[in-house]
Order: structure tokens, then C-alpha cells, then sequence
């Protein structure tokens, strides 16, 4: 073809190796350039875009203006650490994600020098000869062949969701986009069928470069709940300032000085405000994404972080990830004889049992062609160990066909294929056309192989058989189901075609065959998925097994995964009979549905859905899309699924194995707690120091903590212990409890008591250390330098109690912490130390040094507050047992 030719390449071998990687030198990656990443100096300046930093600005200003040169450069180094913080830690966590994202790379089909291989997609170059099929994300613009039933959808382009059929034809280049059915464009995803086709076009060059359509997934910062606490500090911020408005005027109207007022409501503002929270609430998520993904769970959409904790029923395949996906064909059954196979994997060592007897010499080879000519896969010999290319299933079909001892390389000569109908789960079954290369010889060679009731409406006859006994092969389908095996069927038919005449295969060309054999094909269940099964029953998750396997096998291998109720499963075939009304009854006690097709799944997740539940599905090919879209988390498979599947999906497993999703719930379950912590630990500190603050206005004391301690407590030592909260590790009953409501609020009745409860006894403690040390006859910096340490060896405490929301944390890991607490608490310990003994950081904070016995009423004061939490827990937990 010219377009090959104009482009150095060949429609048969491609590209040489050695041309496309001179290509390659030449004109890149084919990638498009993704968002332009900020200049760090953008990045920084927008920490300051928060309107909690402009009002320390405006603060600083101030004290400026009041001459408090101190004040105000202590504001400033506080706003700048603040800011230095805050940079630091979400470029990291940004940095995290994208290298995530990264591992999630697109493989295309390129034959080059006459080899098929798989190649990142970004190493595709001008002039290749690539091979697509159904599910495929195009990784560039294509010039297209060589098609068989090839549509596109090409919304990505023109935005239109129903898939466009191409053909191989050119059209006029200045055509529009639809109308040029000769050409796949990059970005767009294959709906069904197969091409080759040659590479006209890579990264900004293709008509995805030209709309400028920046693909590429930069990942957003942010989820649901991390944009209510966004509002929910805008909203504080307001209140508080009205709040500080008034106390401005009730304390001029009283008589005291605008200065001292300004410095006041200053410091109110300052206690009132969570600085720290908006950056601890992004690096817990952050680190429950890096924390999933070294699970095998990687996050497409940030808020599933949050949903997929709130899951309370996983609808999961079986082939591949309950079960491995190592199939191995362990017997056969013809018309006449079960034969067992033996051999183990891949390898194609072993045989047939006495099928080199005489007599079978045809039946040898019926087998041999259908399962190693019906069949996209292909055996790979890595120093002895075979591993499959393509589909598990067809690899061991290969093997199979090795071990009937026929000369595969000759049958493939002799029968070269013309035609195809690919596989689909729709009508599960696939056929291939095959043309003899006998001169003159008018035959060819119709193959099918698919699931067993499937191909037995489409014969007629048995091969070695007189007799067409259907119930024989429906005895024996349900023999090999029962056993857990998964059936295939093969069969037969020759045609006789003028090759004139020659047509592409149709679906209306499969009858009248005649059936070769059944065969058995073993595929275990995962060990770790039965474990991971009774660990959602566990955490009261429901799971459903949604196969297109034969019942028989679903219900078997369902036993052995531990699912309950497995005689009371269901076929697509039941489920197309039920109204909504009657199936989502059955929902309530069918865990098993097989036969299904994607359809099946969307009306099974909706119904699910109507029920209040949160539905994480699994799914692999281009029709699962519509349900990944429409579940709460829609799971797409790394290794064996479609880009299709994964462009659809909110999660992708690397592994595609069912524990991992189990682990991804437990991992989000332990992000929500510990987002959750972070707000019950950081605002009670805020409440406690601007409750202290308003009472003295009020009542007309001194304040008991200056502005500038109050920014030292809120940035630096509550900083450094919610920061730990981050990194806390999953509970011990992570997945032993129920999942939380859909609809839960962030702040729950029971953490809006808790903080005002702990806002409470922080407010207690500061007055209290405050008045008595002023009682002693100690000077206000003495009280007030023992109020700051009282309050946060009292946050110390907390710390401590509030690991563990409702459970004691009275136990020895309780009490011993994490290494990151620990080092937190270490670190919190030094600074209080410089904070009370060091001599500049005296003279800045306006503080002194502490004796020794009052350093450990501070501890006290922390033990005093555990204490009460930890009754207060105690009496909840009996509350909560008496309330159910
Ligand atoms: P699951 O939905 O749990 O992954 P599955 O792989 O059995 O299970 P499908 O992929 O929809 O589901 O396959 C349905 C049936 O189609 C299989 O049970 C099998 O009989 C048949 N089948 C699967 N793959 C092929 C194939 N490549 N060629 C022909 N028939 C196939």
C-alpha cells in the first residue's frame, strides 16, 4: 500500500528495528506534553492564596504599625515556615501521585522486523504497523489496512459516544473527522472487531495534539471531604471574624486601649483557626493512595480514596481474580470417551491418555486445529518456563494441542486463516475462517470454540459419532461444571467457497457444525481470595460473584471461596426473567450469577445502587465500561483487562486479584479514620485556646496565652503531632466493624462531642494552670509560660487518646505508639524545652524558664486529661452497648 511505503514501512513486517528507533531519536516519545507544570515559585506563592495566611499578614501589618517590631517579624518567620511546610509537603504528596499514575502505562500491538510484540505505547513511531482489537485505547493516528468488524468510539475527538464503523478505505484528508472511516484516531478506544494499520501521526502531531485535548490525568489534590473542610474553614474563618469584631468593640466599650484590643482579638483569630488541617487532611490522603498502590490498588480519581472505605458490596468476576487464571485442560470428552490429560502449567509435556491408540488418528488432529487455529495467544518458552501471551484460557487450549503429538506448524500452514469473528461475552463463543492451500482446492475450514451450550445450538453432529444425542453432551457438561471445571466446546464445519466468492465470516455462517470434544479446564481459586472473602464477611461486606462461566462451575468454585447460599444462584438467562421489583429481592440472598453479560452487571449495580448501597464492580472488557462508570467504584484488571475497562474504572488492580480490593477497602477505611482523627485532634486545640481567650475578654482577666504563643502551639507543635496522625497505621478492627453510612457526615454527633468535650477540659486546663500559678505569686510570663506547656503536654496526651476514637487506648501498643508519633512527640518535647529554656526564643515568646516540678505538673495535667477520655470512651462504649 502507498501509505506504507510513503512512510519507509511494510504492511507485512513493518518497520525495521533499527529505522523505528531512529525514528524514535527523531521525533520523541509519542506522548502529548502534559499540563505545564508550575515554576516552584508559582507553587509557593500560592500557599500564601488562603485567607487564613492574609489575615496573619494583616496582622504583621499591625504590629507594624503598633511598632511591635517583634510581634511582627514573629509572625512573618511563623507565616513562612507555615508556607515552607505547606509547599514542601504537597509537592511531595503531588510527586507521589503522579509517579503512580505513571505506572499505569498504555501497551500497543507493533509488528516490527516481522515480530508481533507489545510496546509502551510511547515508544510507537511514524510508520508502524500496528495491530488493534476490541478494547484498545489507539495510541496514534492510524491509517487503517486491514479491518474485520472494527468500530471506534471516538468521543475523545468529536464527543460523540456511539462507535463509528471503519473500514480500510481512504477518504479525502480534508474530510471531517467522522466521516474519514479509514483512519483510527489516537485517544479513541476500539469497541469491537480487529485492524492493522500503519502510524501516520504521533503525539502533538495527531488530531488529539491539534485539539490540544491535554489527556493526561494530572491528578487534582482533592476529594469531597477535603473541599467540605475547605468550606468549612472558609465559613469558621468568617464567623470568627465577626465573632472578633464584636469582642473588639464589647472590649473598647469596657475601656481598654485599641492596642491592647487589636493584640487581642489578634490572638483570638490566631487560636480559632486550624492553620495546620488543609495540609494534614492532603498528606493523609496522599499516603492512603502510595499506601494502595504498594498493594496492588492504583487510584484513578482521588474521592474513590474516600468512597471505596465506605464499600458495602463488591461485585467481583471470578476468571482471574477469584480464581488464578492458571487453566490447565485436565480432560476431554468425545463422543465415545473421557480422556484425562496430564502435564502440568503451560508446558507442553504430557499427553492424553491413550489417545495414541489407533483409531483416533483423526480425532488427534480435529482437536489440534481448532484449539491451536481458533486462537489469538501464544506460548512463550522463557528457559523452560512457558508463560501465555493473550488470554490464559487459549494458552492452555495450545497446550493442549501440543500434547496430541500433531505437527502445529504444518496445520497452520496448510489452513491459513482468512476470517474471524472474535471473541465477545455477549454471544461467548469465537470462529475463525480457514482457506486450504491445497492447489485448486475449493475447501475451507470454519472453526468454533466457546462456551458449551453455546456451540451445541450451532451442531448438528458429533465427531467419531453416528448418533447426535444432545443430552449425552448436556450430561456431560454438567459432569465437568460440578467438578468446578470450566467447559469449553469445540467444533467443526467445512464449507466449500469459490474464492471469489470468499466473504469475511458472519455470524450467520455458524450452524450446522459438527462437535469435537468438551473439554475440562481447571482453574483454582486463590488461596488468598478465600481468606479475603471471609474478611468482608468480617467487615460486613457483601460479595457477589458475577461470572460469565456456566453455573455449575460458578456454584463449585463459589463453595470453595466460602460464599454463602451458592445453591441459590442465579443465570443471566433467570435474570432477564425477573422484574426489577422480584431481583432485587433476590439480591438479598443470591451471592452467584452466572452467564452474565455486561448488561447483566449495569442492571445488578443499579439495582444494588437503588438500594442504598455502595457498590465497588469489577470488569475487564470494553462492555464493562458502562457499569465501572455507574458503580460507586468501578475496578478495572491491570494485567488481563481492556483500556477500555480502565478508562472507565476509578481504581485499577495491578495484580487483578481479589484481595487486593479487600486490602484497597481496608487501606480507605483507615484514610477516612485518619482524616477523621486529624479533624477531632486539631480543632479541640483551636476550640480549647479561643474559648480561653473570649472568657478572659469576657470576665475581664489577663489573657493566659499571648498571639505569639498561640502561633507557636497551632504551627509548630500541633503541626507535628496531627502530622503523625497521618501516617497511622490501619486499627486492629479496621475490618471487623460494619461500613460507615453512604451518607455520613464528615463531622459526626459523636465527633462534634468530642470536640467540644476536649475544647472543654483544654480551656479547664489553661485557666487553671494560669490562675494558680498567678495565685502563687509567680509573674503572668511564668503563668502564661506554664499555661502553653500545660497545654501541650495536654495535646501530648491527646495525642494518645485520640489514636484510638472510641477503642482504650490503654494497651501496650496503644501506649507505645508509632515510630512517627514517638518521633513527633520527641521532636514536640525538644522545642517545648528551647520554647521555655532557650534565650532568644525566650525573648521572642516572651516566656521563662519553668521549674522543674511545675515541667512535671505539665505532665499531670496531660495524665489528668487521658484519664478523663479515657472513662469518658469506657462510659460510651457501655452506652453504646446498652443502646443496641
Ligand atoms: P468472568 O466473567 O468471571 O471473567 P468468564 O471468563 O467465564 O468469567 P467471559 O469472559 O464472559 O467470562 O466468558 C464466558 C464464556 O465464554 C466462558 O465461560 C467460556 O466458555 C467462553 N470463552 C471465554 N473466553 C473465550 C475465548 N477466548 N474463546 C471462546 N470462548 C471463550
Amino acid at each position: 500500500m502507498e501509505i506504507a511505503a510513503a512512510l519507509g514501512s511494510d504492511c507485512v513486517t513493518g518497520l525495521s528495528n533499527e529505522v523505528a528507533a531512529e525514528r524514535l531519536q527523531m521525533d520523541g516519545f509519542n506522548q502529548l506534553p502534559s499540563k505545564k507544570i508550575e515554576p516552584v515559585w508559582v507553587r509557593f506563592f500560592k500557599q500564601f492564596k488562603n485567607l487564613l495566611i492574609i489575615i496573619l499578614l494583616i496582622a504583621a501589618a499591625l504590629a507594624l504599625a503598633l511598632h511591635e517590631w517583634l510581634e511582627a517579624g514573629v509572625i512573618m518567620a511563623v507565616v513562612m515556615v507555615n508556607a515552607v511546610i505547606g509547599f514542601y509537603q504537597e509537592g511531595k504528596a503531588e510527586q507521589a501521585l503522579r509517579s503512580i499514575q505513571s505506572m499505569l502505562a498504555e501497551h500497543t500491538r507493533v509488528i516490527r522486523s516481522g515480530q508481533l510484540s507489545e510496546l509502551e505505547s510511547k515508544h510507537v513511531v511514524r510508520g508502524d504497523l500496528v495491530s488493534l482489537q476490541a478494547g484498545d485505547l489507539v495510541p496514534a493516528d492510524i491509517r487503517l489496512i486491514k479491518v474485520s468488524n472494527f468500530a471506534v468510539q471516538e468521543a475523545a475527538l468529536t464527543g460523540e459516544s456511539i462507535a463509528v464503523d471503519k473500514t480500510a478505505s481512504a477518504s479525502a484528508t480534508n474530510a471531517p473527522l467522522a466521516e474519514r472511516k479509514g483512519m483510527a484516531f489516537a485517544g479513541t478506544l476500539v469497541t469491537q472487531g480487529q485492524a492493522q494499520g500503519i502510524v501516520v501521526a504521533t503525539a502533538s502531531q495527531t488530531e488529539l495534539g491539534r485539539v490540544n485535548s491535554l489527556l493526561t490525568n494530572v491528578a487534582q489534590l482533592t476529594t469531597p471531604l477535603l473541599r467540605q473542610m475547605a468550606q468549612f474553614a472558609k465559613a469558621l474563618t468568617v464567623a470568627i471574624l465577626i465573632v472578633a469584631a464584636l469582642v473588639f468593640i464589647v472590649g473598647l466599650s469596657r475601656g481598654h486601649s485599641i492596642a491592647y484590643m487589636l493584640m487581642a482579638v489578634v490572638s483570638l483569630v490566631v487560636a480559632a483557626i486550624p492553620e495546620g488541617l488543609p495540609t494534614i487532611l492532603t498528606v493523609a490522603l496522599a499516603i492512603g493512595v502510595t499506601r494502595m498502590a504498594s498493594r496492588h490498588a492504583i487510584i484513578r480519581r482521588l474521592p474513590a480514596v474516600e468512597t471505596i472505605g465506605a464499600v458495602s458490596v463488591i461485585c467481583s468476576d471470578k476468571t482471574g481474580t477469584l480464581t488464578r487464571n492458571e487453566m490447565t485442560v485436565t480432560s476431554l470428552a468425545t463422543a465415545g470417551q473421557v480422556f484425562s490429560v496430564s502435564g502440568d502449567g503451560y508446558a507442553p509435556q504430557g499427553h492424553i491418555n491413550s489417545f495414541n491408540e489407533l483409531g483416533f488418528e483423526q480425532l488427534r488432529t480435529d482437536i489440534a486445529r481448532v484449539a491451536c487455529l481458533c486462537n489469538e495467544s501464544r506460548l512463550v518458552n522463557d528457559n523452560g518456563d512457558y508463560r501465555v501471551e493473550g488470554d490464559p484460557m487459549e494458552g492452555a487450549l495450545l497446550t493442549l494441542a501440543h500434547k496430541t503429538g500433531i505437527d502445529l506448524d504444518a496445520l497452520a500452514q496448510d489452513w491459513p486463516r482468512v476470517s474471524e469473528i472474535p471473541f465477545d461475552s455477549r454471544y461467548k463463543y469465537m470462529a475463525t475462517m480457514h482457506a486450504c492451500t491445497e492447489p485448486k482446492s475449493p475447501e475451507q475450514l470454519i472453526l468454533l470454540k466457546g462456551a458449551p451450550e453455546a456451540i451445541l445450538a450451532r451442531c448438528v453432529s458429533a465427531a467419531n459419532c453416528q448418533v447426535w444425542d444432545p443430552s449425552f453432551w448436556l450430561q456431560q457438561i454438567t459432569d465437568f461444571a460440578q467438578g468446578g471445571h470450566r467447559v469449553l466446546a469445540l467444533a467443526h464445519k467445512k464449507v466449500v467457497v469459490s474464492q471469489v466468492e470468499r466473504q469475511p465470516l458472519t455470524h450467520d455462517d455458524l450452524y450446522d457444525f459438527e462437535l469435537v470434544a468438551l473439554l475440562a479446564i481447571m482453574d483454582p481459586p486463590r488461596d488468598e481470595a478465600i481468606e479475603a472473602i471471609d474478611a468482608c464477611h468480617r467487615a460486613g461486606i457483601t460479595v457477589k460473584m458475577i461470572t460469565g462461566d456456566h453455573v455449575q462451575t460458578a456454584q463449585a468454585i463459589g463453595k470453595l471461596l466460602h460464599l454463602p447460599q451458592t445453591e441459590q444462584a442465579l443465570t443471566g438467562q433467570d435474570v432477564d426473567t425477573l422484574s426489577d421489583t422480584e431481583l432485587t429481592h433476590a439480591l438479598e440472598t443470591t451471592h452467584i450469577f452466572a452467564r452474565t453479560t455486561p448488561e447483566h452487571k449495569l442492571r445488578l449495580v443499579s439495582l444494588l445502587q437503588a438500594q442504598g448501597k455502595i457498590v465497588a464492580m469489577t470488569g475487564d472488557g470494553v462492555n464493562d465500561a458502562p457499569a465501572l462508570k455507574r458503580a460507586d467504584i468501578g475496578i478495572a484488571m491491570g494485567k488481563g483487562g481492556t483500556a477500555a475497562a480502565r478508562e472507565a474504572s476509578d481504581m485499577v488492580l495491578t495484580d487483578d486479584n481479589f484481595a487486593s480490593i479487600v486490602d484497597a477497602v481496608g487501606e480507605g477505611r483507615t484514610v477516612y479514620d485518619n482524616l477523621k482523627k486529624a479533624i477531632t485532634f486539631l480543632l479541640p486545640v483551636n476550640g480549647g485556646e479561643s474559648l480561653a481567650i473570649m472568657l478572659a475578654l469576657l470576665i475581664g482577666l489577663a489573657l493566659p496565652i499571648m498571639p505569639l504563643q498561640i502561633l507557636w502551639v497551632n504551627m509548630v507543635s500541633s503541626i507535628a503531632l496531627a502530622l503523625a496522625l497521618a501516617f497511622e497505621p490501619s486499627e486492629s478492627d479496621t475490618m471487623q466493624r460494619p461500613p460507615r453510612r453512604a451518607n455520613e457526615p464528615w463531622i459526626t454527633r459523636f465527633v462534634l462531642w468530642r470536640i467540644i468535650f476536649v475544647s472543654i477540659l483544654f480551656t479547664v486546663g489553661i485557666f487553671t494552670a494560669f490562675e494558680w500559678a498567678l495565685a502563687q505569686g509567680y509573674s503572668e510570663e511564668y503563668a502564661r509560660t506554664l499555661a502553653v506547656n500545660v497545654l501541650v503536654a495536654m495535646e501530648v496526651f491527646y495525642l494518645f487518646s485520640v489514636r484510638y476514637l472510641r477503642r482504650s487506648s490503654l494497651f501496650f501498643n496503644g501506649l507505645k505508639g508509632t515510630r512517627h508519633v514517638l518521633l513527633a512527640v520527641g521532636l514536640v518535647f525538644g522545642l517545648q524545652l528551647l520554647f521555655t529554656y532557650q534565650g532568644w526564643l525566650q525573648a521572642l515568646f516572651n516566656t521563662t524558664p519553668l521549674s522543674l516540678t511545675h515541667g512535671l505538673l505539665c505532665v499531670v495535667a496531660g495524665c489528668i486529661l487521658f484519664t478523663i477520655l479515657e472513662l469518658e470512651k469506657w462510659a460510651q462504649r457501655r452506652w453504646h452497648r446498652h443502646a443496641h
